[in-house]
């Protein structure tokens, strides 16, 4: 479903900002534990040497249009850096404290050359994190040495999204199911040659990076797949009373679903039982 993200925030729906989630490749390219061992030490409370520690770098986001049409501000990536340096790595984005695998002791923008999709100089977020080497650790570890393990995700909240021609607010349109913004530019539609993007403003938080378990073939913004209901739920908060009057009908329905998703598991296995009792004997 073509939406502009997912618009929730830890806590919940949160309708002023995007939360947004982006994959990208831990690199060939080796962190060194050596050099870097006082840097990791400010985040340890024992000494580290650096035979304790399996250390990588890790690109975890640039300033070009991915799959979803959208791409970071160079402002955005600059707070980024800042946000994610100190943040905790995780396995798919389940925050847990026994889940908490690596952290992010440098993050850095870096030019790797050339440009991106708007005719800007390409930039990316460099990051480098450490792992403990822990009889736990073993198996990511070596997942990730050989090659297995090689995609991460950054989950951050935006403020706005800018239209890439215009610089105004894009939108989700339920109606034609597509992000426009006031001026009718279509995100990932061209205006004479220009492409319209959505332009990531403002990074309010970032929360953390994410090993993800999927396939690596379906590259950027997989990871979006994991929070579908609020897009939905967003799309709804959207609509007009006048527009969401024209259907009593799919109102009711939905309604109903709501406030069946709100009860408790025992709730609904209670009336799932009634209901069955009644069509059996009734
Ligand atoms: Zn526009």
């Amino acid at each position: 479903m073509p939406i502009c993200g997912n618009l929730t925030g830890k806590e919940g729906l949160n309708t002023d900002n995007e939360m947004k989630f982006k994959s990208f490749a831990i690199s060939k390219a080796k962190a060194d534990a050596a050099a870097d061992i006082d840097l990791i030490n400010q985040y340890a409370m024992k000494t580290l040497a650096p035979e304790d520690v399996f250390c990588f770098s890790v690109v975890l986001s640039n300033n070009d249009v991915d799959r979803d049409m959208e791409c970071l501000s160079d402002k955005s990536l600059d707070e980024l850096a800042e946000m994610l340096t100190g943040k905790t790595g995780i396995m798919d984005h389940i925050n847990r404290a026994h889940n908490q695998v690596a952290r992010l002791y440098r993050v850095e923008v870096e030019t790797p050359g050339g440009m991106n999709r708007l005719g800007k100089t390409l930039r990316q977020l460099r990051g480098s994190a450490y792992m403990l080497r822990t009889e736990e650790n073993k198996a990511l570890i070596a997942s990730i040495e050989g090659g297995i393990t090689k995609e991460v995700s950054i989950s951050f909240q935006v403020k706005r999204v800018a239209c890439s021609i215009c610089d105004k607010d894009l939108k989700f349109d339920w109606r034609t199911y597509t992000c426009r913004c006031e001026n009718d530019h279509v995100k990932g539609s061209e205006y004479d040659g220009k492409l319209c993007a959505g332009v990531l403003d403002d990074v309010t938080d970032a929360y953390e990076f994410s090993f993800v378990a999927v396939p690596a073939n379906k590259g950027a913004g997989v990871a979006k797949g994991f929070n579908p209901g609020t897009s939905v739920h967003k799309a709804f908060l959207q609509m007009s009373m006048e527009q969401l009057s024209e259907f009593p009908e799919a109102n009711e329905a939905v309604i109903k679903h709501l406030q069946m998703a709100n009860t408790s598991a025992d709730e609904r296995a209670k009336r799932a039982a009634i209901r069955k009792f009644a069509e059996e004997n009734l």
